[in-house]
């Protein structure tokens, strides 16, 4: 049962936030989009876990093209990092300011950077590419992620001080064009530096908020010192260089860690677990 707490937190925290937000905002929307979510969210860990080959993919897939097509290409909301700073000026508590918050800025004190493992419609195509566990170091090029950051910040923000028409449709079109730009440069990132989620690790500008806020996740793995061997199969199969050995907070790439659940997985003496 201890296996599948995760799974069963992240259900009824999802539907906790779906029923909260339905009633606050007098909106049913919020309860289907969430039930969703946490649904999907719930059944594919839990298949994922029962070693269901490519159950990780499914639910990123069922989540990621949910969010992506749905709510951003049908539903004209941009739910990239430009959105929320445009909904954010507007002094409007709804779309992708609520998907940041739960996501991105809240949820991960409860469970991390579980957006990145299984949510993520960026990720859910860089994880179908041939570099899963990364062949070469870690650059030392993390900065860049920042200025990306630094840069929707203030592109948004000219628009807003330079009283620029048409707001909603230029959201709309910076979804488009952003996520075809992520895309591009995901994949050849992964290739170049033989490494799938190289764009996590470098570039995308959502980590500025999901690693300050999973640092204090209440969900994390964890080793027990006392089974460990040291034998290192968890940092060789570890897709974002994490060093899960060290039980601290301040554990090599801690705040990298997307809960795929890996290393448990490879771990021969059963030594990780959440
Ligand atoms: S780091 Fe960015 S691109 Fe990578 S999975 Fe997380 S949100 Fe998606
Ligand atoms: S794989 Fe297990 S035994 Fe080996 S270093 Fe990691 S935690 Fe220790
Ligand atoms: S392999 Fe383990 S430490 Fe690495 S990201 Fe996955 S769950 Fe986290």
């Amino acid at each position: 049962m201890k296996k599948y707490g995760f799974t069963i937190g992240i259900w009824f925290l999802f539907e906790a936030i779906a029923v909260t937000l339905w009633l606050a905002l007098d909106n049913v929307f919020y309860l289907f989009n969430f039930s969703y979510i946490g649904t999907c969210l719930a059944v594919g860990i839990f298949l994922y876990r029962r070693k269901l080959p490519y159950a990780r993919h499914i639910v990123q897939f069922a989540v990621g093209l949910y969010m992506l097509l749905y709510l951003g290409v049908l539903c004209n909301e941009n739910m990239q990092i430009e959105g929320f700073w445009y909904y954010l000026f507007l002094g409007v508590f709804e779309a992708a300011v609520i998907h940041y918050a739960v996501a991105k800025l809240f949820g991960p004190l409860f469970f991390g950077r579980g957006w990145c493992g299984y949510a993520c419609w960026t990720a859910m195509i860089l994880d179908l590419l041939p570099y899963k566990v990364p062949r070469e170091p870690r650059k030392n090029i993390g900065w860049i992620r920042y200025v990306v950051f630094i840069s929707s910040f203030l592109f948004v923000g000219a628009l807003f001080l330079l009283h620029v028409a048409h707001l909603e449709k230029i959201m709309f079109w910076s979804f488009i064009i952003g996520n075809v730009l992520y895309y591009i440069v995901g994949i050849s990132l992964a290739f170049l530096f033989r490494d799938n989620r190289a764009f996590c690790k470098y570039i995308c500008p959502i980590t500025v908020f999901l690693k300050s806020a999973s640092c204090f996740s209440l969900m994390r793995i964890k080793v027990d010192k006392d089974k460990c061997v040291s034998c290192g199969k968890c940092k060789q199969i570890c897709p974002m260089n994490v060093d899960i050995t060290d039980n601290s907070r301040k554990r090599e790439n801690g705040t990298e860690c997307i809960l795929c659940f890996e290393c448990i997985e490879e771990c021969p003496r059963r030594a990780l677990h959440l």
